[in-house]
C-alpha cells in the first residue's frame, strides 16, 4: 500500500472510525427511535434516545482471569453482556457491544468508540479474581486448578479522572442498589492495604471503588463504571455464576439500576 493509505489507514485507526463504523451494525435497538424506557419496578425514563455502551472485558487472545474450575473470565463476560443486552431491549433500552466482533481493542479504542456511537453511559463487564498469594491449589475433572473460597460478590469502579465522575457514581450506586436489593453483596478485597489492591473504597456498603489508574474508564466523557460481577476463584460463587437463571436476575438488576439513572438525568 502506498504512503497516502498507510496515513488514512493510522488516521482511521487512531480516530477509531475503523473498529467503529462496521460495528455500528450491530445495534441492539434504534437508538433514534422514541424509547419507553422502563424498569421492573415501574420506574420511567422519557430521554430519548438514551444509549448504553456495553464493554466485553478483555478478548479471546487476552482473556483475563481464570475461574476456580479453568473457565477463562472473557467467556463468563461475554455470556453476561449477552444477558445484560436482553435485560435492556426488555426495558426499551437501546445498547451497544463495544466488541461484539471480538476484536483486539485497545483500551482508550473502547471508550473511542462509545463516544463515536454517541453513548449517554458506558459499562465494561468483569469477572473477578484475587491477588496470587490467596490462591490455594485443587483437582477438577482431573487437572490442577486454583481456587480462593474467602471472597465473593460484586464490585463497582469509578475513575476520578472521568469528567462526569459524579455521574459515574450516581451510576454505581443505582446499580448496586438494584443488585444488593436482590440479595447480592459487595466484596471489599480490592480495599486491602496490599500490593495489587489498596484501592480507595468510596462506598462499603454498595461496594463503590475509585480507582483512576483504570484504562478502560480513563477520563471518560460520559459517565462510567466498570463492573465485577463475581468472584469466579470462589468455587461456589463461580457455580452460581454459571447458572443461567442467576446470569439473567443479575443482568436484569442491573439494567434496571441504568433506568433508575437515566430517570433521575
Ligand atoms: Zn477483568
Amino acid at each position: 500500500m502506498n504512503c497516502t493509505c498507510v496515513f488514512l489507514l493510522i488516521f482511521a485507526l487512531l480516530s477509531g472510525r475503523a473498529n467503529a463504523e462496521p460495528d455500528s451494525v450491530l445495534l441492539e435497538n434504534n437508538s433514534s427511535a422514541k424509547q419507553d424506557v422502563v424498569a421492573a419496578s415501574g420506574v420511567r425514563c422519557d430521554k430519548s434516545p438514551f444509549l448504553v455502551a456495553i464493554d466485553t472485558g478483555h478478548s479471546p487472545a487476552k482473556p483475563g482471569a481464570t475461574s476456580a474450575r479453568g473457565k477463562k473470565e472473557y467467556i463468563y463476560n461475554k455470556e453476561f453482556v449477552l444477558a445484560l443486552v436482553e435485560a435492556l431491549t426488555d426495558r426499551g433500552v437501546a445498547s451497544y457491544r463495544i466488541n461484539a466482533r471480538e476484536q483486539e481493542l485497545g483500551l482508550r479504542q473502547r471508550r473511542k468508540v462509545a463516544i463515536a456511537q454517541k453513548a449517554q453511559v458506558f459499562i465494561s463487564i468483569h469477572h473477578d479474581s484475587v491477588q496470587e498469594h490467596y490462591l490455594k491449589p485443587w483437582e477438577f475433572e482431573g487437572q490442577r486448578r486454583q481456587y480462593c473460597d474467602s471472597f465473593r460478590g460484586f464490585s463497582v469502579f469509578v475513575s476520578g479522572t472521568s469528567a462526569q465522575y459524579q455521574a459515574s457514581i450516581a451510576l454505581a450506586e443505582k446499580i448496586s442498589t438494584q443488585l444488593r436489593l436482590r440479595g447480592d453483596r459487595p466484596t471489599l478485597h480490592h480495599a486491602e492495604p496490599i500490593k495489587g489492591e489498596n484501592r480507595q473504597l468510596i462506598d462499603s456498603d454498595a461496594g463503590i471503588y475509585r480507582w483512576d489508574g483504570l484504562g478502560v474508564l480513563k477520563g471518560s466523557a460520559i459517565p462510567a463504571v466498570l463492573l465485577e460481577v463475581g468472584v469466579i476463584v470462589n468455587r461456589e460463587e463461580e457455580l452460581n455464576l454459571q447458572d443461567p437463571q442467576v446470569r439473567r436476575q443479575k443482568a436484569a438488576a442491573i439494567a434496571d439500576g441504568i433506568v433508575a439513572f437515566c430517570s433521575e438525568q
